[in-house]
């Protein structure tokens, strides 16, 4: 028997609903809290959500307040927890990099030596920088990291990337990644309760892994079956079947979502017909 198992879940911010609907798509049917509620059920499993800042969750899985967390992989570097990531969960992706306003000279990274840069994540900047074998100086700011080199605090920042608008925005130029973060499931080192975990683990991985696929469906003519299927981007063998009109065959197979969009013009292209792409709810390997 596995003992109930809690989670802490990013009570807001940019990780809270794509963390709640990963647990929905999971179908764990976590129960909505209102507003202020701070702790939940799962209706479908023995797990007990506890709803908390992003900030936190590394220290509280470290300290074994819970048995596991979401958070930013970014947030676990910065907070120097220790504690294992037991999954990447592909959202909340983004970079730390460093920029410089638009006019500065510097073209890279290295063009940072002796200068000084504001951030909010001093520790993971300070880190990434002394293995290139950069000395700046780093200036902690909490929030509205990129108007510090107009207010004249810092020369350059280092902040977190997604689409690199807010950069823009602010008259700023990247020169490059410094560290890529994305949403992570962690749990505590040395932690014993290993099948709850695990079983934690697969779940969400399966939604992860099942998101990241669709099932192709089509019909192609038996003697082009063999070209047809060399142009599947697929690792694993594509089912063959049989259909009533003689000499067609309907092949299914699970191909990588991102190649949809290059595949199916060749697919037409080989005389392919009745294709259907499908979401994917689950996939455990
Ligand atoms: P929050 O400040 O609570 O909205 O969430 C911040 C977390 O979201 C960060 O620690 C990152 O893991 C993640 N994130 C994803 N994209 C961005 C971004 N463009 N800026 C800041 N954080 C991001």
């Amino acid at each position: 028997m596995t003992r109930r198992l809690s989670l802490a879940l990013p009570s807001k911010g940019r990780l809270r609903e794509p963390s709640w609907s990963l647990l929905e798509a999971s179908g764990v049917s976590p129960q909505e809290p209102g507003e202020r509620v701070l702790q939940a059920h799962c209706r479908n499993a023995d797990i007990d959500l506890l709803f908390v800042r992003a900030d936190d969750v590394p220290e509280y899985v470290q300290d074994g307040v819970v048995d596991c967390g979401i958070t930013g992989l970014d947030l676990v570097y910065e907070r120097e927890t220790n504690i294992e990531v037991l999954l990447r969960l592909g959202y909340g992706t983004c970079s730390l990099q460093a920029a410089v306003p638009m006019e500065d000279s510097a073209t890279g990274i290295g063009d940072l030596d002796g200068r000084r840069i504001a951030t909010s994540h001093p520790r993971i900047a300070a880190r990434v920088l002394a293995e290139r074998g950069i000395t700046a100086e780093i200036v902690p700011v909490a929030g509205s990291v990129e108007i510090s080199p107009r207010l004249g605090l810092a020369d350059a920042i280092i902040d977190l990337v997604s689409t690199g608008s807010t950069l823009r925005t602010n008259g700023l130029r990247s020169l490059g990644v410094l560290f890529e973060s994305e949403a992570v499931l962690i749990g505590r080192v040395g932690s014993t309760d290993f099948e709850a975990r695990r079983i934690l683990t697969m779940v969400l991985g399966s939604v992860i892994n099942a998101r990241a696929n669709r099932y192709l469906l089509c019909n192609v003519s038996k003697d082009r079956l063999d070209e047809m299927t060399a142009l599947l981007p697929t690792t694993g063998s594509p089912t063959v079947m049989d259909l009533a009109t003689p000499g067609v065959v309907a092949v299914h197979a699970l191909v990588p979502a991102a190649d949809i969009w290059s595949l199916l013009p060749k697919l037409e292209a080989c005389g392919a017909t009745s294709i259907l792409t499908l979401p994917v709810e689950r996939m455990v390997p």
